[in-house]
């Protein structure tokens, strides 16, 4: 297998060379090509061919390429599996790396058509008015950065980590160059030729990278952004560039962790929570080889229950078989490479100076279907540091293979200060069924983490794992793990966005936005409900007649649908009232007149109404006051062929010109037949 890039629309070899080894057999299973590519000419290409493609697209056009890409991939994922079984993998971590990033595409799809509007920019937050008259205002508005998004990955999910940061940048609209890490890139290089040939992303939008970054990161601007997943030292080499500083480029990073898991004091041996415990701690040893940056690295526990846990882990993690990765039996593979192993024992022994190792013996351990002396093999390491308030390597080095370290508390107090010994961490797991023992270890140790996961009987079975990070949910953390924030469901977004406030007149505002806002002017011609989806101008409106409100109404409301609360019904008892100067009209009966006054009743393109937004009382109505009300056109978003989305601003005022009450009245309205 030749690695090469895939920059400007094609393949390119490298001019280096550089042999990926078997982390099961240690034969060369793949050349890498890297260096004497231009950089500058990708990241142009990137920046005017990918990125006006993309933006060109609204955000659901852009879902929609990312819902077809993790199908195109679904089909083809056995590929992918079977060359995971090189690096390491299990069938079981393959399905992690691939199944996940297949899994994070189809979430970005989904919310990207469900949560973001079909338009090429964001709207953040509410018309702010600026001045007396109301003929200036203020709004924000977020569109997608013009550079590109150089997304370095780590070796251990070359699919995952290729997939989990594509998704976001192109649902924000910025083109990507990817640069896998070399050890595992033939993973992630079939992967981006598959992405390649489905030509379902538009041209210029997913660049590959093998090998070196060369002088890419000289020609970065502030349109760019770098987000990278792997070492501590790396990330801050690469954070000290002098681009990186002067251009103020955006950085994003998700590096070592020391992440803890915390067994309760009310989590005793017996309990279910002690058996989750038991069961979280040795998944994370083993899934990967404990080769993860969210594995629990620490796993914290009263004094009283250490002997318990260790017995516990010691019967469990004898039956983890050991092996070939390819056997179906074998639930662990090995390191990465030998280089790893490497890596991974030197870490160990500097640990054993605070610790002492209680299970499993890197000298002596079996393994199926390899040759142990030729491969990266170890067996799960646990150790137990008996003074871990005096200890310091313990929550300062991260050992990237199985292994994880027992650490005795006294209290709760304790538990959360050497948990936040951790400077900073990706994830942390509770295992307690005390929401007051829950409570004081989430305030204790939350500022310090990204995640938290809270484990007991009553989600056990269906708790997702400490060491899986959700597309929905936030990944990264504070310090150590790198300040860096990924997925979190669209909240990744504005890593690749800019927001801008925007100052002008209301008219302007409206116009620019496509977002009418009070003060822009109002369009009165026909009634607006006669509008198809796309003859509806934005700032078309309706005022309705006057209505009295009058006290039989009130009644009749009020038997009528069973709500006598005091306010409507007893005058003596609103006497001193702080809201109410005696009986007032239901909110809800103002919001059924105020339907019967816009009401176009007559059957035409509006098809249903189907829900409301933002809805606030602002005064109440007294019997024998007059009501009317305005429905303006404020927003609009096509949902498909046949029709769109249109959110109304309604306002409801008093004969005397008060605002009783405003809200957002959203239908869906068909496009023409045409
Ligand atoms: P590295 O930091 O060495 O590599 C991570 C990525 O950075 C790779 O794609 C690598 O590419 C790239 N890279 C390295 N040097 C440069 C450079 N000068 N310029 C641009 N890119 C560069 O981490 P590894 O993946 O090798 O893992 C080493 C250790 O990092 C692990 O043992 C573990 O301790 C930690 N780690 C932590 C993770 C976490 O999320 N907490 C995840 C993975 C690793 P290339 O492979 O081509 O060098």
């Amino acid at each position: 297998m030749k690695l090469e890039s895939f920059v400007q629309g094609q393949w390119r070899a490298g001019r280096d060379r550089i042999e990926i080894r078997s982390a099961v057999t240690g034969n060369v299973v793949a050349e890498a090509t890297s260096g004497g590519l231009d950089l500058r000419q990708a990241l142009a290409y990137g920046r005017d061919t990918g990125g006006a493609h993309l933006r060109r697209l609204s955000f659901h056009q852009r879902a929609e390429l990312l819902k077809k890409l993790a199908s195109y991939l679904g089909e083809r994922k056995e590929q992918l599996y079977k060359l995971s079984f090189a690096t390491g993998a299990t069938r079981g971590d393959a399905l992690i790396d691939v199944d996940g990033g297949i899994g994070t595409l189809l979430v970005y799809a989904g919310k990207g058509r469900r949560e973001l509007p079909n338009a090429t920019f964001l709207l953040d937050g509410a018309v702010e008015p600026l001045s007396k008259g109301g003929n200036f205002a203020g709004r924000h508005i977020v569109t997608p950065l013009r550079g590109v998004a150089l997304h370095i990955n780590a070796f251990n999910f070359p699919c995952w980590g290729l997939l989990e940061k594509l998704a976001p940048a192109l649902l924000a609209g910025v083109p990507v160059i990817s640069k896998p890490a070399t050890v595992t890139a033939y993973v992630a290089h079939a992967l981006a030729r598959m992405i390649a040939e489905s030509q379902i992303l538009p041209e210029g939008a997913l660049q590959f990278l093998v090998g070196s970054t060369d002088d890419l990161f000289e020609h970065l601007t502030c349109q760019d952004v770098v987000s990278f997943t792997g070492s501590a030292a790396t990330s801050q080499a690469l954070q000290r560039h002098p681009v990186i500083a002067r251009e103020a480029v955006r950085f994003i990073a998700e590096r070592d962790s020391l992440n803890a898991a915390i067994l309760a004091p009310d989590a005793a041996p017996g309990t279910p929570e002690f058996d989750l415990f038991v069961k979280e701690v040795a998944k994370e040893m083993t899934v990967k080889a404990g080769q993860k940056c969210t594995a629990i690295r620490r796993a914290l526990l009263p004094a009283a229950h250490l002997d318990a846990a260790i017995a516990a882990l010691r019967t469990r993690l004898a039956s983890v078989t050991i092996g070939n990765p390819e056997l179906d039996n074998v639930r662990m593979g090995p390191l990465v490479g030998l280089d790893q192993r490497r890596d991974v024992l030197a870490h160990v022994a500097t640990l054993r100076q605070e610790a002492e190792l209680v299970a499993g013996d890197p000298d002596n351990f079996e393994i199926e279907g390899a040759d142990a002396r030729r491969d990266a093999f170890l067996p799960p390491l646990l150790l137990h540091c008996a003074d871990p308030a005096r200890a310091t390597a313990v929550h300062e080095v991260e050992a990237f293979g199985p292994v994880c370290t027992l650490m005795p508390y006294g209290d709760l107090a304790e538990a959360i200060t050497l948990t936040n010994r951790g400077g900073g961490s990706l994830v942390a797991s509770v295992y307690t069924h005390d929401a007051d023992t829950a409570a004081e270890l989430v305030f204790g140790v939350g500022a310090f983490h990204g995640r938290l996961v809270l484990i007991d009987r009553d989600c056990g079975k269906e708790q997702t794992g400490h060491g899986s990070p959700m597309p929905q949910l936030l990944h990264g953390g504070p310090g150590r793990a790198g300040g860096g924030e990924e997925l979190g469901g669209l909240r990744s977004l504005a890593h690749y966005m800019q927001r801008t406030a925007l100052q002008g007149s209301p008219a302007m505002l409206s116009a620019i936005t496509g977002s009418w806002s009070k003060g822009a002017p109002l369009v009165l011609e026909r009634h607006p409900f006669r509008y198809h989806f796309e003859d509806l101008a934005i700032g078309q409106s309706f005022s309705s007649k006057e209505r009295v409100v009058t006290l039989e109404d009130i009644e009749h409301f009020a038997h009528f649908t069973g709500d006598t609360f005091y306010a409507h019904m007893d005058e003596e008892a609103t006497a001193g009232h702080p809201f109410f100067p005696g009986r007032v009209a239901h909110g809800y009966l103002l919001l059924s007149f105020a339907a019967g006054l816009f009401v176009d009743p007559d059957p035409g393109p509006v098809l249903a109404n189907y829900g409301l937004d933002s809805l606030r009382f602002l005064k109440p109505v007294v019997p024998g006051e007059a009501i009317k009300v305005r429905l303006t056109a404020k927003e609009k978003s096509p949902r498909n062929a046949q029709y769109g989305e249109v959110r109304w601003d309604v306002e409801i005022t008093t004969g005397a010109g008060d605002t009783a009450a405003t809200y957002e009245l959203l239908t869906m309205n068909a496009m023409r037949a045409d």
